[in-house]
């Protein structure tokens, strides 16, 4: 099959978060799989053309956004064999951050993205990959399904393309003003309940939703969750209505990029047979961290994007009580500046049994997940989660709410002794946080049980072929759809 995968960040050239670890992964294992796959992004000023061997391959024509031609230029690099397309727009990517700062979006993001997608469409059939089927990554990819219908329908070179639409998190739903429909020059018909009309504003993502012909999300937990009006951000509705064509499908993580037996960011590797070098990766964390080096404090770990959907609130409200037993805090978050500021200051109360690093650092994440013994995500909502994936990898025990990916792939002694991997609370609240950390804390006291608890986790298979897999099956399905 010919597959495109278009996202707005991929690992390893820019990340923010899970999409980021997913877009860099899949399309190896798919590629793996015999199919000739192709990754299309923005040029971001991150992206070092040297460092990334990148050439240049086509100039585009220029595309009027916002009352403006803009010319692109797209550049291939590799990643993995799997050929990657880079769009050149310096007015739109060349900056410091991919989607605004740590205090706003970009005012200018419904642009940016609209030209990505009409960029996109117009560089194919230059480049000659005609895809079978086009998949669309969340809010910044959403318009691709909208102007297939619309600018591009009936052109010959898409006939065949089908699309399907990934919903990492529906939480983000790329909503900007009416005068985006001029201003991207859309199609005015589609501004409609049944099109990417919302409440009277535009949003790409529903764009995404109510064209591809195919949707899914990544987990079959949050999969359920998003089609009820609790938790589906006003789209519950439009998802029940497409139910037939929503799937889950769980994310992997990269064997081979999130692997502490081989990870060179790590001062010592380690298996689940011979544990030594966790211990000093413990060490070194507290070194690194001005932590009291003691092995046997329970060390426990956040690394995240500082957003509301993570719990946060939880854990400022329950800090104290997370000091008052005794454990060690090691958080590592960036995102929005409020909650930077205000874990700032937890961090600079304790700082031998607690500390904060702001910033992405994928090093020190990586020497977290090692040198923790647990790591907590109690986050209010969670698609998947990759955070509690890699945990489990690197033998941090994970403490999580049991939503989404969450409830999906960490497993509590309460309710399943023999897979268990982990602990779940349900509630939304400090105290059901504490009282599942506290669970944790006994069973951390008894070597033998803790050790047992680790090692099955360490031992899961989360890699991508199972998933690769069902995405195959689900492109051929979304192919059949869109000629039926
Ligand atoms: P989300 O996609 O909602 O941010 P996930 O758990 O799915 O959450 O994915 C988060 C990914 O981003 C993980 O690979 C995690 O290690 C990484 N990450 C998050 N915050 C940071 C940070 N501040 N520094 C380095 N890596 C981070």
């Amino acid at each position: 099959m010919n597959i495109l995968l278009t996202a707005s960040e991929v690992t390893p050239f820019a990340k923010t978060g899970g999409l980021a670890d997913v877009a860099g992964a899949l399309p190896g294992e798919l590629r793996r799989l015999g199919h000739d796959v192709r990754i299309f992004m923005p040029l971001y000023r991150c992206i070092k053309k040297r460092e990334f061997n990148l050439r240049p391959v086509e100039e585009l024509p220029p595309i009027a956004v916002g009352g403006v031609n803009r010319t692109g230029k797209v550049w291939q690099g590799h990643l993995h064999g799997v050929p990657v397309y880079f769009l050149e727009q310096d007015d739109f990517f060349d900056r410091e951050g991919l989607y605004g700062t740590s205090r706003n979006d970009y005012p200018d993001n419904a642009e940016r993205f609209g030209y990505l997608a009409r960029a996109l469409l117009t560089a194919l059939p230059r480049i000659g990959f005609r895809p079978d089927i086009l998949h669309l990554n969340d809010w910044q990819t959403g318009l691709v399904p909208a102007l297939l219908r619309s600018d591009w329908a009936g052109d010959s070179f898409y006939g065949d393309t089908a699309t399907l639409t990934t919903i990492h998190n529906l939480g983000y739903q790329g909503l900007f003003p009416a005068e985006t429909v001029s201003s991207l020059k859309l199609d005015p018909a589609l501004f409609a309940m049944e099109g990417l009309e919302y409440y009277g504003q535009v949003s790409f993502l529903k764009s995404g939703l109510v064209f591809a012909d195919l949707l899914t999300t990544v987990s079959e937990t949050y999969c359920a969750e998003i089609q009820t009006p609790q938790m589906g951000h006003g789209f519950d509705g439009i998802l029940r209505s497409r139910s037939d064509r929503l799937f889950g499908v769980l994310n992997g993580i990269d064997a081979q990029l999130w692997d502490p037996r081989n990870d060179t960011a790590l001062p010592a590797c380690y298996d689940a047979d011979d544990l030594a070098g966790k211990r000093q990766n413990k060490r070194r964390l507290q070194m690194e961290l001005g932590l009291q080096c003691d092995a046997d404090k329970p060390l426990v770990a956040m690394v995240t994007r500082l957003a509301g959907q993570k719990g946060l609130d939880l854990v400022e409200q329950a800090w104290d009580g997370l000091l008052k037993r005794g454990v060690q805090m090691a958080i590592l978050g960036s995102g929005d500046q409020d909650f930077m500021d205000r874990f700032a200051a937890l961090g600079v109360q304790s700082p031998e049994q607690a500390a904060v690093r702001l910033g992405f650092d994928d090093g020190l994440a990586r020497l977290i997940y090692a040198g923790s013994d647990m790591f907590l995500m109690p986050s209010r909502y969670e698609p998947c989660g990759l955070g509690q994936l890699i945990a489990l990898r690197y033998g941090s025990v994970p403490v999580v709410r049991k939503t989404g990916g969450l409830a999906d792939t960490v497993f509590d002694p309460t309710d399943e002794a023999d897979r268990a991997n982990g602990f779940t609370f349900s509630e939304i609240s400090a105290s059901a946080m504490l009282e599942a950390l506290d669970r944790a804390l006994v069973l951390y006291r008894d070597s033998e049980g803790w050790l047992r608890l680790l090692r099955n986790g360490m031992q899961g298979d989360f890699s991508w072929r199972r998933s690769a897999l069902r995405y195959l099956e689900l492109y051929r399905k979304a192919v059949e759809l869109h000629h039926a």
